[in-house]
């Protein structure tokens, strides 16, 4: 069987409902649009685990997404959606691609959360785009770009007090919407969210718990990701 699309880090497959996928995590890991690569062993698990207990706790905070039902270590159902080729950012703190960019020193925290919009695309290498590039692009009505701005302001706010809570600052982070199969006019959270698409730094020690361990070769990167995920058990028995 083939999957129906293979990503960088996840593959998804049909599954017997039209209206549902199968989402695998894989175990690669890549960097600066796939420039840079590896495999972790465990990568897959870590993510997936991580993932699907944030994706509970949003839909219990009442953000809708993507997510149904974890099936095992690296395989979670999620409902069938339009992906929409704009990616979001959100930013907290300076760092990565912000610094570059505008000279500043990474870490210095910002009076409001920075939203960026990128266009979906490894070949184009991810663009940061506008409002006007998205409409005259046909990537989101302004409609929907206003709901993502909103949602995306929400789930920081949510995820910010979350990640304080298991003692890390929620420094950036990238999330991904979709349109869904059943009712294209409603729009959920999709794609992951694990320190493979989000900064996450230990809030006494600064140290980074994220890919930019792998981006950096700053060693630890698995080490980093399975203590992410015993902080968020305990922030989620809690
Ligand atoms: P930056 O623009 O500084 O490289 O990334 C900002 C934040 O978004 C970081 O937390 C980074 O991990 C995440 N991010 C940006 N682009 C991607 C992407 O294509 N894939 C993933 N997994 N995360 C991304």
């Amino acid at each position: 069987m083939e999957p129906l699309y293979e990503g960088k880090a996840k593959r998804l497959w049909a599954t017997s409902d039209p209206n549902v996928l199968r989402m695998e995590f894989k175990n690669d890991a890549t960097a600066f649009n796939g420039e840079k690569k590896a495999q972790f062993e465990d990568k897959g698990r870590l993510n997936n685990a991580i993932s699907t207990l944030i994706y509970g706790f949003l839909e219990k905070e009442g953000v809708p997404t993507h997510f149904v039902r974890q099936i095992d270590d690296t395989n979670v159902e999620v409902r069938k959606v339009d992906i929409l080729m704009v990616e979001v950012i959100i930013r907290n703190l300076s760092a990565g691609s912000f610094c570059k960019r505008t000279g500043l020193e990474e870490g210095r925290a910002f009076s409001q959360p920075i939203i960026e919009f990128c266009i979906k695309s490894d070949e184009l290498g991810d663009p940061l785009v506008n409002d006007d590039y998205i409409r005259e692009l046909s990537l989101a009505t302004p409609e929907e770009l206003a709901f993502l701005r909103e949602s995306a302001l929400k789930v920081n706010s949510i995820l910010g007090k979350f990640f304080s809570e298991c003692g890390l600052k929620l420094v950036d982070f990238k999330l991904e919407f979709g349109r869904l199969a059943t009712d294209p006019k409603t729009i959920v959270l999709a794609d992951e969210i694990s320190p493979d698409g989000c900064r996450l730094w230990d809030l006494k020690t600064g140290e980074k718990m994220d890919k930019d361990r792998f981006r950096r070769d700053l060693g630890g990167v698995m080490e980093a990701y399975a203590e992410v995920l015993e902080r968020v058990k305990v922030a989620t028995a809690g």
